[in-house]
This record gives C-alpha cells, structure tokens and sequence, in this order.
C-alpha cells in the first residue's frame, strides 16, 4: 500500500517506513487505541450569525491515552495517515458521529476526513455503509476535506462525485490556506468553504483583513456556495463578519467543543 510518487505527496501510509526498537512506540499504542476504547468525540456547534442560533456541530476527535492524557489531534491525526490507521479512525469517527446525529433531528453534522482516506478505493463504499447502517439523513452529513494536492486526483475525485450525488455535502476545509486552487472550486462537487480562522483574526478592523474576508464571501456568493467562518474569537469578528454578509460561524465565542450530551442538552433547549 505505498503511495505512488515520492516525498512531495502526501504523507499517507508508507510500509517502507519501520525500524522496530522493541519500545511500546507512540504508533503502537495509537493502534491500540483505534482498536478499541480510547478514541472520543467532542462536537463544536456551527451556528447563524447575526443570531447564534444552533445549525450544527462538527466532530474532532481526542484521544485519550492511559498513561499520556489527552493527546490532541493535530499530533495523532498524522500519525494515524502515517502509520495506515487512518482509515479505520475515520470510520470510527464517521459511525460515532451519525449514531449520536440521531439524537438530534434536524442538524446538520461534519465530518473531518483526511486525504488519505479519501486515496482508498473503498471510501465512498464504507461510508454509504454507515450513512445507511445508522439512519443518517445524507443532507444532513458535510464531509470537510482539506485543499491538498491530492483532492483533485482520479480517485478522491470519483468519491466525492458519488457522495455528492447521494445527497452528502462536501466542505472544502481551511479555506485559502492550502494548495489553493481555484479551480477546484468548478471542478469538484463542493457545496461550502469553510473560511479559515486566519482571516478571521484578520478582521482586526483594519481595511485589509477585511478584504480578504470579503473577498472569499462574494467568491463563495458567485458560486452559489455556502461559507462557515471559523476561529470566530469575539464579537466584533462575528459582527464585522455579519456585516460582510457571512451566514455562519464556528468558534470560541459561540461555543467550545463539546461531548455529545451537552449538544443534546443545546438541542432540548432550543426545542423547548
Ligand atoms: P479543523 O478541522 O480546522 O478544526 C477546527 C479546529 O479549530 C479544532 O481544533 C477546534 O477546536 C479549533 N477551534 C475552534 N474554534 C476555535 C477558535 O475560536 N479559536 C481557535 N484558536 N481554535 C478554534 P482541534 O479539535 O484540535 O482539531 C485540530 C485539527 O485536527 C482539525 O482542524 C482537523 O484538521 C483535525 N481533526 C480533528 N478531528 C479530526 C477527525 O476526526 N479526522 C481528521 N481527519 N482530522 C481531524
Ligand atoms: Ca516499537
Ligand atoms: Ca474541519
Ligand atoms: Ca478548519
């Protein structure tokens, strides 16, 4: 399973990777752990802006290590393309995510999934599997993919054309961070961008920060696509982002990550 090409792809399974020292290695016990027991998903609410009103929630996940704690995604998450378990995790995340949706009617629920995932012949496959497996309503579920080189290739491409077509949304994550490019934008079934939480701390009040910001709303606008401005840390960023038109935000100042009970806690109010 050796990814075609060389160091300049993405850093996904490599089995010419090795050299086993005896030591219980950080990659061993992350196999352990998506094995079974120590993975756990927090839920961070999207919401309407002006109002703040619950559209969704995203899914990141921790892991929580016996003996290290908490350990973060942006440590594991490599790890886990690197080592080959990405897939099993993602599917993880994907089945425990649209098993607690169905506790909440009605919001809309994204999935990260990485690159390497998406490199797999069987994805679309696995996850029309569990969309059904679980009752998930497909309109319902956005997969965030991150802008990388990779995304535009044959195979991620068919993906997401036949996740697309089942009625399953499709994010393009980090926007205006990556392997930009725009064309992606026409050439893949994108439905939203997920403006990345740089620009937002740009919106300081100075007239370039804003342009940017402004820029990437009347783009998505356009093109008919929806926006989520993330990283939204204080009022004046959701404010100033209301008035550049933005409709959604994610961030500190709405809501923090959360278990999957305080959700159900947000929704019960928000019904009642
Ligand atoms: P991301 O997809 O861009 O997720 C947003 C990250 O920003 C989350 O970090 C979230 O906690 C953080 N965040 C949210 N609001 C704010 C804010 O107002 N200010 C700041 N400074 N940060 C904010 P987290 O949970 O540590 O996740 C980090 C990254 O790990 C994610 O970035 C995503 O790329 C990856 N990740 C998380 N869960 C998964 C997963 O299930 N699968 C895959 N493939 N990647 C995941
Ligand atoms: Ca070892
Ligand atoms: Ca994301
Ligand atoms: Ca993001």
């Amino acid at each position: 399973a050796k990814r075609r090409g060389g160091a300049t792809r993405w850093a996904c399974f490599d089995d010419l990777m090795g050299g086993d020292d005896g030591e219980p290695s950080l990659e061993d016990d992350l196999r352990t752990a998506v094995a079974g027991g120590q993975l756990r998903l927090l839920y961070q609410p999207i919401v309407g802006l002006p109002d703040g009103e619950l559209i969704g929630v995203e899914a990141l996940v921790r892991w929580e290590h016996p003996r290290r704690g908490t350990i973060a995604p942006d440590v594991f998450i490599p790890l886990a393309e690197r080592i080959g378990v990405i897939g099993e995790l993602g599917l993880w995340v994907l089945r425990e995510a649209c098993t607690s949706a169905q506790r909440w009617p009605g919001l809309q629920v994204n999935v990260n999934v990485s690159p390497c995932q998406l490199d797999e012949d069987r994805f679309s496959t696995d996850v029309r599997a569990i969309v059904r497996a679980t009752g998930m309503d497909p309109g319902l579920l956005v997969l965030e993919v991150t802008e990388s080189a990779l995304i535009a290739e044959e195979v991620p491409r068919a993906h997401l054309q036949i996740l697309s077509d089942e009625g399953i949304r499709i994010a393009l994550d980090d926007f205006g961070t990556g392997y930009s490019s725009l064309r992606y934008l026409t050439q893949l079934p994108i439905d939203t961008l997920k403006i990345d939480r740089g620009f937002v701390a740009s919106l300081d009040g100075t007239a370039e920060g804003a342009a940017v910001a402004q820029a990437v709303l009347r783009l998505s606008r356009v093109l008919g696509l929806d926006t989520v401005a993330e990283g939204v840390e204080t009022a004046a960023q959701a404010r100033e982002l209301t008035l550049l038109g933005g409709t959604k935000a994610q961030g500190f100042h709405f809501a923090r990550p959360q278990p999957a009970e305080q959700i159900s806690e947000l929704v019960t109010a928000a019904l009642g």
